[in-house]
């Protein structure tokens, strides 16, 4: 089989050109930690229920990763723009994700909906999505969803803790069957009918009719279907013509959004806790293992 590899790499241009390692600031200083959880979550959770699994590491810069690992570079300034998933000149995918307190978040949504759609550009033909009919009055019928695991639940409200470190919830691949049953259709059981859109998320499809775009969108409480018209890819991902498309209502990107909770978000502040407990408990581990290993030395 294929060995998928994602690597996350701390990255700043001016250091990459300078050729020197990245100093990972504080917030982004966790990168190992986010890394091995993100890499439990995909093993765990993610590849037995979409059936990808991948490697997750970490490297010092992007110059020090081997080929064949699609990168997600973790930023400390803001590079206008950049932050999503993309193509690079050679058509292979790479991100980039904000620090700030929630950064894990954004990293786990990024590296998810890579391994479930690499290239960022798979079609999922299905049925209108119920809600979008109630609030528009019309049905468009049969259209084409981007396969975007993360979007429709990817409110840190959904979101989960692996060791302390926060990431996404995802939906499943019944998240496109046509008619309700008791299947599951994302991973923390909130989303509770195929095609639902969670609060705080959104989804995006193709009207082949009309060859216009749509999503629905559930931002500060307001559900809504924006229409985003006719869109032109030049040459780039739908994933990375979408993402730059979606904002909330005062115009802030939705990804720098997630990088970018206040620390008093319930999840947020539950899994800071939970770090601290998990740092304590290590910390004890470490002090037992290493006297264990002097003891033994003075044998
Ligand atoms: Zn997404």
């Amino acid at each position: 089989m294929f060995v998928q590899q994602i690597a996350l790499i701390p990255f700043d241009p001016q250091d990459e050109e300078a050729g020197r390692a990245t100093p990972v600031g504080n917030e982004a200083g966790d990168i190992e930690k986010v890394a091995a959880a993100i890499q439990k979550q995909v093993s765990r959770d993610f590849a037995p229920i979409w059936e990808v699994s991948a490697t997750v590491d970490v490297f010092p810069s992007l110059s020090d990763k081997p080929l064949g690992y699609w990168p997600i570079l973790i930023v400390n300034r803001d590079i206008p723009g950049a932050a999503g998933v993309h193509q690079d000149e050679h058509g292979q995918p790479y991100a980039v994700v904000e620090v700030g307190p929630s950064w894990s978040l954004t990293a786990s949504h990024e590296a998810l909906e890579m391994l479930a759609d690499p290239f960022g550009s798979r079609l999922v033909p299905a049925r209108f999505p119920e809600r979008a009919k109630e609030l528009i009055g019309e049905d468009h019928g049969w259209v084409e969803f981007l396969a975007e695991t993360c979007d429709p639940p990817e409110s840190a409200e959904f979101a989960y803790s692996v060791d302390g470190i926060l990431v996404s919830d995802f939906y499943t691949p019944h998240y496109f069957d046509s008619s309700k049953s008791s299947a599951r259709y994302s991973f923390g059981g909130h989303i509770e009918e195929p095609r639902q859109v969670l609060q705080g998320g959104y989804l995006s499809w193709h009207n082949p009719v009309n060859d216009e775009w749509y999503q629905l969108r559930y931002f500060d409480n307001k559900e809504h279907v924006e229409e985003l018209g006719k869109l032109n890819r030049n040459g780039q991902s739908w994933r990375s013509v979408i993402d730059a498309a979606t904002t909330d209502l005062n115009g802030v990107p939705h990804l720098s959004k997630l990088s970018h909770l206040p620390e008093r978000t319930p999840k947020l502040k539950d899994a800071i806790a939970r770090k601290a407990a998990v740092q304590a408990a290590s910390k004890r581990r470490a002090t037992v293992l290493r006297e264990q290993i002097l003891a033994q030395a003075d044998r």
